[in-house]
């Protein structure tokens, strides 16, 4: 089966890839040599994953899913949310973004904060969404180098490690978008049979 992952970030569907099923095939927009930039205007992480998914299932007409993934910070009352891609600006620096979230924590004892995807399937019968969330921590400063996005700033609940000091393997065992996908992954089981 082809589905179409709905997103131009290759870091991404490197994730996605290593925990789909065998027999399953994603094409990124990147492999369908779309360059368009989907619209991110929704409200919510749950309304621009519905967005994004409907878009490319508009343009392609084949199964399609899409992520959209926000950091909700406890002591920003949920910042940046929804505006994480953006948080310090239109140019989506990761750099950026970790320190302006820095400075916004620099006087708070409070460093509470969960990542949460929204994954969300289209076909022609069905539209779905999939949640996972994992708690953690921010830290007082940058550390590991592998990841992306806030990656080296979060520290998931009961570990000592960032992110961005765990291999792909350790990151699947608690993230946000693998638990996502472990649900998205039994629904489609559940289908092809
Ligand atoms: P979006 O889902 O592409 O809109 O992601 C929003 C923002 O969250 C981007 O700045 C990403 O870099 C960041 N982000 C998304 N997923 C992750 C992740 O797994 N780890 C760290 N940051 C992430």
């Amino acid at each position: 089966m082809k589905i179409i992952f709905a997103s131009h970030n290759q870091k991404k569907a490197v994730e996605i890839r290593s925990v789909l099923p065998e027999g399953l095939s994603l094409l990124t927009l990147h492999d369908l040599a779309l360059n368009e930039e989907i619209p991110e205007e929704e409200p919510t992480i749950e309304g621009n994953s519905a967005f994004k998914a409907n878009w490319v299932f508009k343009r392609f007409g084949l199964p399609c899913f899409a992520d959209d993934t926000g950091l909700e910070v406890h002591a920003l009352n949920g910042a940046p949310g929804v505006h994480s891609a953006r948080y310090a600006g239109s140019d989506r620096s990761d750099d950026a973004n970790i320190n302006k979230l820095l400075e916004s924590l620099v006087h708070s004892s409070d460093r509470s904060a969960q990542f949460k995807t929204v994954m969300t399937y289209c076909d022609v019968n069905t539209q779905i969404q999939f949640t996972g969330i994992v708690k953690g921590v921010i830290t007082n400063e940058k550390v590991g180098e592998f990841g992306f996005g806030y990656d080296p700033v979060f520290i998931p609940e009961d570990q000592t490690l960032t992110f961005g000091q765990m291999s792909l393997a350790q990151k699947n065992l608690y993230s946000h978008r693998a638990r996502a996908m472990a649900q998205f992954i039994d629904f489609l089981k559940a289908k092809i049979v």
